[in-house]
């Protein structure tokens, strides 16, 4: 039997979008009008410097069913990401990029794939050699890897999903983890859910707002919220170097009693520097996975709130109202009174 979506929620992370969220806003409404899928729109503006929150708001005052969060600082996608899930309330909810990448176009389709059952729908990039010569090969490496170590499918996997409100509540509720890792948290989940490819599209505008660094700790974090074999590659390289000194003593003692003299500087140099970098490496392991527990222990929130558009409970999703709502709470509050969302 058909499931009846009431409310379909799209929520989409914004970092200096203020160029494509427009267009983004208007596709994503123009496709789910045209098939009148009823939905609200949570944009999360990641505590972008430019004008991207002022844009949203403009929208959000025309346009009730277009909600608006904006963080007090930059507190990444995955932090973005996770106060849209908290705040969407749709019997499905749809992740997705703000930069057209991820095609409006699909939404039709994720749906009916929800209405014929599936609890999770992964948008999976159609071909994957998208992000310069060394971006999809190290991204196809490494979900291959976190693959192979965490036991769960994620090639090719994006962050553009439909989720069924039971796994979202399953997100938000039970996993309070802090170092999250939306693709793989979905996939360790392991509801019945649906691939549909999509074509990675250019990016609208400007250029990607990752550097380097951030998707060296967000590859780390995956990795680190994912499995714990790193540990035990850990422990096997520690016995695998007892076992070469037990065959290199049984070696030295043999030479000796045949007196041959003692030679190879070289091998004791190149021994030491194997042992010393194996030694720092495994510690430098040990420390990511201390650090993780580190910040789970502290439990600050992931991110905090600083405005809202249309977010107190009345403002509901209907038809689209031309004038300014009154709902515009949080629109104009000072930033002194801040207020943490999920503090404690
Ligand atoms: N984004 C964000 N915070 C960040 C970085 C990115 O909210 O710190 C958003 C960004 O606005 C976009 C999405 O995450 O909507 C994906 O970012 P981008 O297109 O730069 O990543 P790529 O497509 O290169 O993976
Ligand atoms: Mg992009």
């Amino acid at each position: 039997m058909e499931r009846e979506l009431r409310l379909l929620s799209v929520v989409v992370p914004a970092y200096c979008e203020e160029e494509g969220i427009g267009r983004t806003v208007a596709a994503i409404v123009r496709v789910l009008e045209g098939c009148r899928i009823p939905f609200e729109l949570v944009v999360v503006d990641d505590g972008s410097p430019d004008g991207t929150f002022e844009r949203i708001r403009s929208l959000a005052r025309r346009d009730r069913r277009i909600r608006a969060l904006r963080l007090c600082r930059r507190f990444g996608k995955e932090a973005a990401l996770w106060a849209g899930l908290e705040a969407a309330r749709g019997d499905a909810v749809v992740t997705m990029d703000a930069d057209l990448q991820h095609p409006p176009s699909l939404l039709p389709a994720m749906v009916a794939a929800w209405r014929a059952g599936a609890w999770v729908v992964h948008g999976v990039r159609e071909s994957p050699r998208v992000g310069g010569f060394w971006g999809w090969r190290l991204r196809r490496l490494f979900h291959r890897l976190l693959s192979r170590l965490g036991g769960i499918e994620l090639e090719d996997a994006s962050d553009f999903k439909l989720l069924d409100r039971r796994v979202v509540e399953v997100l938000v509720r039970r996993m309070p983890e802090r170092g999250r890792f939306y693709r793989g948290l979905v996939a360790w989940t392991g509801y019945p859910a649906v691939k549909l490819a999509f074509a990675v599209g250019e990016r609208e505008s400007g250029g990607s707002r990752w550097r380097s660094a951030w998707l060296v700790e967000l590859a780390i974090s995956g990795m680190v919220s994912l499995t714990t074999l790193p540990l035990r590659i850990v422990t096997v390289l520690g016995l695998a170097t007892l076992l070469l000194s037990a065959v290199l003593a049984v070696e030295t003692l043999w030479s000796w009693s045949t007196g041959d003299t003692v030679s190879g500087f070289t091998t004791i140099v190149l021994t030491l520097l194997i042992i010393g970098s194996s030694i720092m490496i495994s510690l430098g392991i040990i420390g990511e996975y201390i650090g993780r527990i580190y910040e789970e222990v502290k439990r600050r929130p992931p991110y905090l709130v600083e405005q809202e558009v249309n977010m107190s409970k009345e403002a509901l999703p209907g038809p689209p109202r031309m004038t300014t709502p009154v709902q515009d709470a949080g629109a104009n509050r000072a930033p002194t009174r801040e207020r943490a969302r999920r503090a404690g």
